[in-house]
């Protein structure tokens, strides 16, 4: 009798045990799939303009919204791969304002800010390449680097990789997608769409499959040289 006893005390003891545990699990592991979710580093990607706002017109008449939502998507697919937690501030053919683009981004944490942007000039047909606009005499609040050092290593990285022209990395302190974020922000001007060649490679995938590498490859040299941002 008394072992009998003993041996369902025991049973009993050792399922509250297994109870107890699956419990824990239960109610930790959300957590700790949380805590590894906000772990990845958040990379809000901004295509410009949208709906009643085309942005530039290009020379055959393409509208810059419909590009930078292209190459935006294409930027999006990348970096997820690579394990980024990556947002549009628009997947569709859209108005969005501004100020609530970088508030997303802001609310979100992003770690990056990208806008995405086409070119162009009015009467001049002539003029190609990429620029980056960056927003001046801040330091980032993440890391070491600042903005002017990551519009130059994305720059550097998309004159490499895709072989247009380098119009420079130039400070804007007057755009609300730069000077409202409170993270290290760059806009791309991707390429001049007023221009008749540059316009016909953009709009192909094999060039905005580079332009997005490029931009790719810039961004993981950021982030490794960022040491304060793995
Ligand atoms: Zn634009």
């Amino acid at each position: 009798m008394r072992s009998k006893t003993g041996g369902r005390i025991r049973l009993f003891i050792l399922i509250i045990s297994l109870i107890s545990i699956i419990f824990i699990m239960l109610k930790w592991m959300p957590f700790i799939d949380g805590e590894f979710k906000s772990l990845k580093r958040v990379i809000v990607i901004d295509p410009g303009h949208g709906g009643e706002d085309p942005g530039a017109i290009g020379f055959s008449g393409n509208y810059e919204k419909d590009i930078n939502l292209e190459i935006s998507k294409k930027l999006y697919e990348k970096l997820k791969e690579k394990d980024y937690k990556v947002i549009l501030t628009r997947d569709k053919d859209e108005y969005v304002e501004n100020l609530s683009r970088a508030e997303l981004a802001n609310k979100r944490r992003a770690r990056v800010f990208i806008s995405v942007h086409g070119n162009s000039l009015e009467n001049n047909s002539s003029v190609d390449g990429i620029q980056v606009l960056y927003y001046p005499n801040r330091e980032s609040t993440i890391g070491d680097l600042d903005n002017n050092e990551l519009a130059q290593i994305v720059m550097n990285s998309m004159i490499n990789g895709t072989g247009a022209k380098d119009r420079g990395t130039i400070e804007r302190e007057d755009l609300i997608v730069l000077n409202q974020t409170k993270m290290p922000a760059i806009l791309i001007e991707y390429g001049f769409i007023s221009n008749e060649n540059e316009e016909k490679r953009l709009l192909t995938d094999e060039y905005q499959n580079r332009v997005v590498e490029a931009i790719v490859y810039g961004l993981e040299e950021y982030f490794s040289l960022n040491l304060d941002n793995n």
